[in-house]
């Protein structure tokens, strides 16, 4: 076997390997496989055990020379998406034992285009938490500090690309689960505008915010990606039937006629030194390289936190609702009436966020309390959504912190709720709005731990997030 280099690896170079046959999507796949088995991150939850066949269908493809640029390149996937025959525990109790009978569009897009799956990734249950410490499987661990979270919900994910356990990955984005890991990992995490990519097949948390998107280590490589996954589902009413644009193309074209906004509410103190410092040296940068930049207000993200952690509660206690055991899930031993069935079920197979979530979300959906909580949280997405149409009408991109922190000690907010709900202010807007929003890793602080800069851009415009995105990890 020729020496595959799994640290540098990324879609062009591996299209390249297997095209001169310097190795075989077979061997990559092998060498993969190996190292997640020896990796001590828990980053992912099962392997695909067809992953050796589907490498070898990719290398017979590319024998007959004709292979795209995905053909053969591995994947690892979040385990709230569904792959037809693999488990999809959305790393639930309650759904430990599921196998998916089909396969969710963003993924079947990704295998027709030749890519192989690795396996399925930790996360917190059902895509819920910050720190991927709410899994039934137990915590990721950031391979950077192994002491520390990986981020959440989509921990696995960025540590499969961080740790190289696989080249890319696909994540779900619900209030920032993609960005946020992405940011505490170094790697890159796409949050796609709502609409954007197919939702069906993923299992729903808060089904008006969920996104796929996906998370790699370079700008290019999340465009592929989503250039192969984006565009019209007629299995998702919501999928939007805009035109995808073809996001490689002219990556490297016109990107300084881009008009950069900075928000001011996002530069709040509270922020750790390190994250401003990075976040301000890669505006002063681009101002230095003549991008016109200017300050900008976006005056109700202080609500975003409150409208996110009523909103989606709200939709996740709908959601899990279909969690009894009776049409799919973990089912009780007894012979109980219908309501101890229940209780047993949904007691023994959520874990105590989840728990939390359902319970909050029921409150704020009952009679009496709908207007007071549901209602007024829809009233203020409607005034966090004109705050971005506002700014997007006179500039093209926002930059900002993905996170107020780098990654955290494993154990320091999981006792405390809001403190970890906060981690997310930066990031839910982007859910709340629908718009599209890039993480990308610009540096460490004393640590050695990475810190990221989100950028934002309004709905469908990810082919501006790609070229700010490829312009800033190329210029330094
Ligand atoms: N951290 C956020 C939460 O706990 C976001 C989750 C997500 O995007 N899936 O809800």
């Amino acid at each position: 076997m020729s020496k595959i280099d799994l640290e540098k690896l990324n879609i062009e170079e591996i299209h390249q390997a297997l095209s001169k046959k310097i190795f075989s999507s077979e061997e990559l796949t092998k060498k993969y496989l190996a190292r997640i088995k020896q990796d001590d991150t828990n980053a992912f939850i099962s392997l695909n055990e067809n992953a050796l066949d589907e490498a070898k269908a990719a290398d017979q493809k590319i024998k007959s020379g004709q292979a795209g640029v995905l053909v053969g390149v591995p994947l690892a996937v979040k385990d709230v998406i569904l792959v037809a025959g693999q488990k999809a525990t959305a790393a639930s109790k309650i759904l430990e034992n599921y196998t998916a009978s089909y396969t969710a569009t963003a993924v079947a897009r990704l295998k027709a285009a030749g890519m192989v799956i690795l396996g399925k990734t930790n996360c917190d249950e059902f895509a819920m938490g910050s720190s991927n410490e709410n899994s039934y499987f137990g915590p990721v661990l950031n391979p950077h500090d192994k002491s520390r979270v990986p981020g959440g919900s989509s921990g696995g994910s960025a540590v499969a690309v961080a740790a190289n356990l696989a080249p890319v990955s696909l994540g779900t984005d619900t209030g920032g689960s993609i960005r946020q890991p992405a940011a505490f990992c170094g790697v890159v995490g796409l949050k796609p505008s709502y609409g954007r990519v197919s939702r069906y097949g993923a299992i729903a948390m808060a089904s008006s915010l969920d996104q796929i998107g996906p998370l790699a280590k370079t700008v290019k490589d999340t465009a592929y990606l989503l250039h192969q996954m984006a565009g019209f589902d007629k299995y998702d009413a919501t999928s939007s039937t805009e035109p995808v644009a073809d996001y490689l193309k002219d990556i490297d074209k016109d990107v300084k006629k881009i008009r950069l906004g900075i928000p001011e509410e996002y530069f709040l103190s509270g922020i750790d030194p390190a994250v401003r410092q990075a976040v301000e040296g890669k505006i002063n940068f681009l101002e230095k390289a003549g991008f016109k930049i200017k300050a900008v207000k976006l005056p109700y993200t202080e609500y975003g936190l409150a409208a996110y952690y009523l909103l989606m509660p709200a939709e996740v206690s709908s959601n899990l609702a279909r969690y009894d055991g009776i049409l799919y899930g973990m089912s009780p031993d007894k012979n109980l009436s219908l309501d101890d069935w229940y209780k047993s079920v949904r007691s023994q197979g959520f874990g105590s966020e989840t728990k939390r979530r359902i319970i909050l979300g029921t409150y704020i959906l009952s009679a009496g309390y709908f207007d007071a909580y549901y209602k007024k949280a829809q009233k203020l997405r409607s005034l966090i959504k004109n705050d971005f149409a506002n700014v997007f009408k006179q500039v093209d991109a926002l930059l900002t912190p993905v996170t107020p922190t780098t990654a955290f000690k494993i154990g320091e907010k999981s006792k405390d709720p809001l403190s970890m709900y906060l981690s997310d202010i930066f990031t839910v807007g982007a859910n709340i709005a629908g718009i599209c929003g890039l993480s990308l890793p610009i540096g460490q602080d004393k640590n050695n731990l990475p810190i990221g800069l989100q950028i934002l851009a309004k709905p469908f415009a990810e082919d501006i997030l790609f070229k700010l995105g490829y312009y800033i990890e190329n210029n330094y």
